[in-house]
């Protein structure tokens, strides 16, 4: 039976939401041996809402998030929400977040000001470490940490249908080439720009993604995203095809499929 790996850009804004996409959210469904799989990557500021055009957010096999700023991470107090006050449909159980550490203690400090519980009705918080290898359904999930002022993480999906890695935000590190290699789709940090931004260690401009791309090697299709609002995507994507001519630049509500017989 075919196999297929679908990825929506619900958000893909970076550092906020932006007047065409909240900020970053990605959900990713298997469709393998006739069942559905969804995985949402990171749910950051205004995503809750696009996310719901799209699928149930209370029918999820698993949130990854890469790290807890709040463009990665916040939307998940809107997600309580839902699930603890919906008037008629309440979920059963849990829901499997997959996060670095102190997850549940933001999101308490986030929504109530205070930190005082050590285990939350609606999240289970499993604590995401480096190198580590997650299995959700026919997903293979391998997380490696990143080059970021916090810890954050980014994700590799390997699936029947093909493999799509996400950087998640990050500079340039020895990291990206098991997270990418072989790849038939990478999403990269792209938030900075060659000659404005000088700082190190927060993130890729578009220039050093493709040349984490080419480094990593055999990647197919090469998707820069989390571009802030106050940079023009057009000079991200020049950088960036001056070492590879087809590369695309993310929209929200844009649609890739992976698949295989
Ligand atoms: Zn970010
Ligand atoms: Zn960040």
């Amino acid at each position: 039976m075919a196999s297929t790996l679908t990825v929506t850009v619900v958000g893909c804004s970076g550092s906020f939401a932006g007047p065409h996409s909240p900020a970053s959210c990605y959900l990713i469904e298997a469709e393998h041996d006739g069942t559905t799989t969804r995985v949402v990557l990171d749910l950051g500021n205004g995503s809750l809402g696009a996310l719901q055009r799209y699928a149930d957010p209370t029918d999820l096999d698993a949130i990854l998030i890469t790290h807890l700023h709040p463009d990665h991470f916040i939307d998940l107090c809107g997600l309580y929400v839902l699930r603890k006050y919906h008037p008629t449909d309440t979920p059963d159980g849990r829901q499997v977040v997959y996060a670095p550490k102190d997850l549940f203690r933001r999101l308490q400090l986030a929504y109530y000001g205070k930190a005082e519980l050590e285990e939350s009705e609606h999240f289970d918080h499993r604590r995401v470490r480096d190198g580590q290898t997650i299995e959700v359904g026919p997903l293979r999930i391998l997380a490696h940490r990143v080059e970021h002022p916090i810890e954050a993480y980014g994700y590799r999906i390997e699936s029947p249908a093909g493999v799509v890695a996400f950087t998640g935000d990050t500079d340039s590190t020895s990291m990206l080439t098991p997270l990418l290699t072989g790849a038939d789709l990478v999403f990269a940090d792209a938030a900075f720009i060659e000659g404005r931004d000088e700082v190190r260690g927060i993130h890729l401009t578009a220039r050093r993604a493709a040349e984490a791309v080419i480094e990593a090697g055999g990647v197919a299709r090469f998707v820069l995203t989390h571009i802030p609002p106050w940079n023009d995507p057009e000079v991200s994507r020049a950088e960036a095809a001056e070492l590879w001519s087809d590369v695309e630049v993310a929209s929200a509500g844009a649609r890739y499929v992976l698949s295989a017989e």
